[in-house]
């Protein structure tokens, strides 16, 4: 029977990029994805256009990876983010930069991203074997034995497993690769959404549904404390908040919540005034437009949709002209554009985030090589791994980071 170099289970992107590797270092190697085609997942990224990497330092990627983000300081250097772009520039594919260092494909379409990694995989004659599930791994006497749902048997000298995490399962993502890796001994972390919505108690929000707050502050409220959290939009939807500011937040929003239960979150709409200053600026505005009403004049700070709702919570009438709002109205309103309140009872499911926060224990992988300390020659990439970036690009230059280290080390080691 044929013995692979290195099998690879799992094409997203860490499995492509791990195939890649080995293939460009003389191995044979086959993919095995449970799909009829690579990167399923890869294809929804950033609503279809892939922002596959972000411009950021190196301190700056180990951060948003967290409390253990060290742990990829060895993947992010052996391939880097500019590492990253010479790869798809030099197999014809030009990126560009948006705000906040993030790269996406000039074409802005992820399909783009998946048709190089596809052209490679055949340039290296790497074996694509689809609808393919793997169901059971073994090793026996040094060679890793991989059994299908179909009972296919593949044999090989190394295997990387790259199944990804457990969100939007209907891309093939289901947490297959977690189960084989406990079933080998592999501790496997308490499995929580990354970038997810949030909910939120109170009905005004859902009424809201469709409605994006530009650039507002967010801070959180527990056990009497308030900590800032970021500034960016703020999308309100049927059943809370999500956007930008939202999704990058909710990982230590839900640690929060798990610790402290229900959550205040305090929304500043003008982040660029402090509260003194807003004060100031709402004296002085109400002498000068005097005859306006109270929902004209709020126009300049909301939009339109919001400004009654948020009136009514504080019980003041969105018709009354400025020289009618009494001082302890005009301090009710600077307080609420500064910190109106929301309570968050939950979080969507987990197949809805964007990753998973948790995986095969860190401390049971060899940060150097992807190489798991308790099976030799079995090796992990992508977000398998405990731990998940922000948004940004961070977690799709963690696949193909250790995709690459793990292909490589497969075919050194
Ligand atoms: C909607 C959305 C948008 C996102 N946008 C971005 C973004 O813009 N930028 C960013 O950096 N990150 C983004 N992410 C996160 C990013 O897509 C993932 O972190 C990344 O795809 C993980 O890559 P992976 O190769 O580890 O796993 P996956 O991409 O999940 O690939 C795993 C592969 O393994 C296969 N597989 C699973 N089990 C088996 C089995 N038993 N046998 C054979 N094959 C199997 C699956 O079918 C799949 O093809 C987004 C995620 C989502 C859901």
């Amino acid at each position: 029977m044929k013995i692979y170099d290195i099998a690879v289970v799992g094409a997203g992107p860490a499995g492509c990029m791990a195939a890649i590797r080995g293939a460009q270092l003389g191995k044979k190697v086959i993919i095995l994805e449970r799909n009829n085609k690579i990167g399923r997942k890869l294809l929804l990224t950033a609503n279809g256009r892939c922002n596959l990497t972000n411009t950021a330092k190196m301190e700056v990627f180990l951060e948003k990876f967290g409390k253990r983000g060290s742990f990829y300081r060895d993947a992010f250097n052996q391939f880097s983010n500019h590492d990253l772009k010479i790869f798809f520039k030099k197999n014809g594919l030009e990126l560009k930069e948006e705000a906040e260092g993030r790269i996406f494909p000039v074409t802005e379409k992820s399909k783009s991203v998946v048709d190089v990694l596809l052209n490679v995989l055949e340039e290296y004659k790497v074996n694509l074997a689809y609808n393919y599930r793997l169901e059971h791994l073994q090793k026996v006497s040094k060679i890793f034995k991989l059994t299908s749902t179909k009972k296919e048997l593949i044999t090989a000298q190394k295997v990387v497993i790259a199944t990804g995490g457990v969100t939007y399962g209907f891309t093939g993502s289901t947490g297959d690769g977690l189960s084989i890796a406990e079933l080998l001994g592999h501790h496997i972390t308490d499995l929580k959404p990354g970038g997810v919505p949030l909910c939120v108690r109170e009905e005004w929000v859902h009424d809201l549904k469709g409605v994006t707050l530009e650039n507002v502050g967010l801070s959180i409220g527990y056990g009497g404390k308030k900590i800032y959290l970021s500034r960016g939009n703020l999308l309100l939807t049927h059943f809370g908040v999500s956007g930008p500011v939202i999704l990058d937040s909710s990982n230590r929003i839900i640690e929060l919540m798990d610790e402290h239960g229900d959550l205040k979150i305090y929304i500043d709409f003008i982040p660029e005034l402090n509260s003194e200053a807003l004060g100031v600026r709402l004296m002085e505005d109400f002498q000068k437009h005097s005859k306006k009403s109270l929902r004209t004049y709020l126009k300049n700070h909301l939009p339109n949709s919001m400004i009654d709702p948020l009136l009514n919570i504080i019980s003041i009438d969105p018709a009354k002209k400025l020289n009618q709002i009494t001082k302890k109205e005009r301090i009710l309103l600077q307080e609420a554009l500064k910190s109106l309140p929301l309570t968050l009872n939950g979080h969507l499911p987990m197949d809805k985030a964007m990753v998973t926060c948790g995986g095969v224990s860190k401390k049971e992988i060899n940060p150097q090589t992807m190489e798991s300390k308790l099976v030799g020659g079995l090796f992990f990439a992508g977000e398998i791994i405990a731990g998940c970036g922000g948004r940004g690009g961070y977690n799709l230059q963690q696949a193909f980071s250790t995709g690459y280290v793990a292909g490589n080390s497969a075919s050194k080691i």
